[in-house]
């Protein structure tokens, strides 16, 4: 059985913008009448949630955040539960950025806690993996993508795993203009698709593995072309209306 994978185009702001920005962004985006087949979706800051709920219910743009924590409620001061996360629609979540891997030292295990816990609220996590380029030197991106997909197939049974989306994202690569090529991103996606088939067919064939790390109007075209490239995760591009809609129409 083969599935046609529908195209994610996910904007990641990071802690970027406040209500006035937002609304005017938001608004250039809707404006523009998004007729492509591809879903296009923004994960905000937890605080503006709201604000996208009231601006983006029933339009062609879907919303999502950029964190949840790994426990159900509870004496955790600062953190986000999935379930909060679900009162305001919120359809996806980002997990495992490497932002939070590195400034928040979010282990491969905590990430996959992360992840079932969103899916427990029905929400789609974005698993982000990707290896620094100190790893990419040492010839062990193979390995650091598998150890961090496994820790979260380990706790997914194989339903719950077809519903992740998966985001390989090279810490080389983000915000700094530096892309992998789009044989070097396939290369990674192959090796992550043909991981989730070691569980399951039906996953790897469902699961959408998107690039991330500088995806722009520029190169978008050529990565989304790929075979296992379902889509991006776009930071620095997803807050210029421009930009993100091009990168929206290359899909
Ligand atoms: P970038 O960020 O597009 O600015 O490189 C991507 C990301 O961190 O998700």
């Amino acid at each position: 059985m083969t599935f046609k994978r529908r195209t994610l185009i996910a904007g990641n702001w990071k802690m970027n913008g406040g209500l006035a920005v937002n609304a005017g962004l938001l608004a250039e985006l809707l404006s523009s009448s998004i007729n492509s087949s591809s879903e296009v979706l923004v994960c905000v800051p937890s605080v503006y949630l709201a604000q996208c709920e009231s601006t983006l219910s029933n339009t062609a743009i879907a919303y999502g955040a950029q964190d949840v924590s790994a426990h159900s409620s509870g004496a955790y001061t600062g953190e986000v539960s999935s379930t909060m996360l679900a009162d305001f629609s919120c359809k996806y979540v980002i997990v495992g950025h490497s932002e939070r891997r590195a400034y928040h030292h979010e282990s491969n295990e905590l990430v996959a806690q992360k992840a079932l816990q969103a899916l427990r609220s029905n929400i789609c996590p974005i698993v982000c993996v990707g290896e620094t380029l100190e790893q990419r030197e040492a010839g062990k991106t193979n390995e650091i993508v598998i150890a961090q997909l496994r820790a979260v197939m380990d706790l997914l049974d194989d339903g719950a795993l077809a519903r992740i989306v998966v985001a390989y994202e090279p810490v080389w690569a983000i915000g700094t203009g530096k892309t992998a090529t789009p044989e070097m991103a396939q290369d990674v996606h192959a090796v992550l698709r043909s991981t989730l088939a070691e569980r399951s067919e039906f996953a790897a064939e469902k699961v959408r593995i998107l690039y991330g790390g500088s995806m722009k109007p520029e190169n978008a075209k050529e990565l989304l072309a790929m075979p296992d490239i379902d889509g991006g995760l776009i930071g620095g591009a997803s807050l210029k209306a421009v930009d993100f809609l091009s990168i929206v129409a290359a899909a």
